[in-house]
């Protein structure tokens, strides 16, 4: 990185390092897993970034996943610019709130009740906190390599910035909390059952990405979901999607819709709120009657419901709804990049896997299938790391992280996969 394309962004990262921890204000953006300092961005539009150093590139992270339409979509930042005419925040109900629960409703049928929150981390913790109140019970079951915000009782074996540090158990949490978090395996449903025969009566809520997204991108095998809601269903635990990825991206009702599987409860974050800091968690109603104010599970949040945030949110969804054919698009996309790129690799003779699921592709660089954390975790990462800085030097921005899912949004078109391609191969 002493390329001088990237002058201004080094100069920045200096200044930031002097009063931002690490010089972030979320551990991944800061490159410690591909080396180099972070590039500090100033526009968006569409399918391109723009640095502050003016060089270009396209958009393969898409802030995580909340920009499915791209950057700059006219219909939702015209909405945000009259909100913000309006009224930025007020702190009690607004017809706004009941506009977006509805709507989601109306993408996810299931879905009784809805309550907004400020984040994905949020609407995990406050997930747990609901199904252990509901249930009287203390033990949630998660699975290595699975992320659910950084809430200390997630913070075991957790996937994303937690597993790219190499500390996927973190300092701070207690053993008093870690011992109430039990671990199993992704996609081993005998594994599971076993955990819970021996935490028999103890076991409040098994909490599952239904799609793992945050050590690469794993898809469930065909009896995993379905095995974890017949064991929730015979055990009375509270089965939880953690879908703050896949929710409205991998279908309007997400991965529980695409995959027919449904949950006791839904977490929901990034796409929720195109972009403006949003999540969500829903469910049944039957469970939703002990949350606040209507039951004794506390729960709360001055900025949820915020009407920016909410403007944000609904047109994003609302365009989602209205234009559902958007998913198979996005969806032929990223399977066009999943054969171009296995082609390219095939060429060069280099050791692959390449998993995808409708828009969230991973390349992992080894042997075996990457099924599990186990298996996610055996990957090369100095490949990695030497390909990422490859594409971000020619105009296409990835994840920094091997373990991070790559996002394709509906902006990305015939032109940007073909570039992206190009690069690829000229490795
Ligand atoms: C991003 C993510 C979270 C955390 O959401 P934040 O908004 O970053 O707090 C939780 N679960 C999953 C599956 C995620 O991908």
């Amino acid at each position: 990185m002493s390329d001088i394309r990237y002058n201004r962004s080094k100069s920045l990262f200096e200044r930031a390092c002097k009063s931002i921890p690490g010089g972030v204000n979320s551990p991944v953006r800061a490159f410690n897993a591909v080396g180099g300092s972070p590039i500090f961005f100033k526009k968006a539009k569409g399918a391109y970034l723009y640095d502050e150093d003016g060089n270009t590139y396209i958009d393969y992270i898409n802030s995580w996943g909340p920009m499915i339409l791209g950057h700059g979509k006219e219909e939702v930042v015209e909405a945000v610019k009259a909100q913000a005419d309006h009224a930025f925040s007020f702190g009690a109900p607004t017809e706004l709130e009941i506009e977006v629960a509805e709507q989601i409703r109306q993408m996810v049928p299931w879905l009784d009740l809805v309550r907004m929150v400020n984040s994905g981390t949020e609407a995990c913790m406050s997930a747990i906190r609901l199904a252990r109140g509901y249930t009287g019970r203390d033990k949630v079951i998660k699975f290595a390599g699975c992320y659910h915000g950084h809430a200390d009782s997630f913070l075991i074996q957790a996937g994303s910035g937690a597993l790219t540090l190499g500390e996927p158990n973190s300092p701070g949490v207690t053993a008093g909390t870690a011992q109430d978090t039990l671990l199993a395996q992704f996609n081993d449903l005998a594994g599971v059952v076993e955990l819970v025969s021996n935490n028999a009566g103890n076991v409040a809520a098994i909490i599952v990405e239904p799609v793992a997204g945050n050590m690469g991108c794993i898809p469930p095998s065909d009896e995993f979901l379905g095995g974890l809601r017949s064991l929730c269903d015979r055990e009375g635990i509270v089965l939880i999607f953690d879908e703050v990825m896949t929710g409205f991206r991998l279908s309007t009702a997400g991965a529980a819709g695409r995959l027919g599987i449904v949950p006791d409860l839904v977490t929901y974050g990034k796409v929720i709120g195109g972009g403006m800091p949003v999540g969500a968690f829903g469910g049944k109603r039957e469970i939703f009657e002990h949350l606040a104010p209507t039951g004794p599970v506390y729960q709360a949040g001055t900025l949820s419901g915020n009407p920016l945030a909410m403007v944000s949110g609904y047109h994003t969804l609302k365009y989602l709804s209205d234009h559902p054919e958007l998913y198979e698009r996005i969806d032929n996309t990223t399977a066009q990049i999943h054969s171009d790129m296995e082609s390219v690799m095939n060429e060069k003779g280099m050791p692959f896997q390449i998993n995808r699921i409708g828009s969230m592709i991973s390349l992992h660089f080894c042997e075996n299938p990457v099924t599990d954390f186990t298996s996610a975790t055996v990957g090369n990462n100095e490949t990695f790391k030497k390909f990422f800085h490859h594409m971000l030097s020619n105009g296409v921005y990835l994840p920094p992280s091997a373990y991070e899912t790559w996002f394709i949004s509906d902006a990305i078109g015939q032109e940007e996969v073909e570039k992206t391609v190009e690069t690829m191969r000229s490795f």
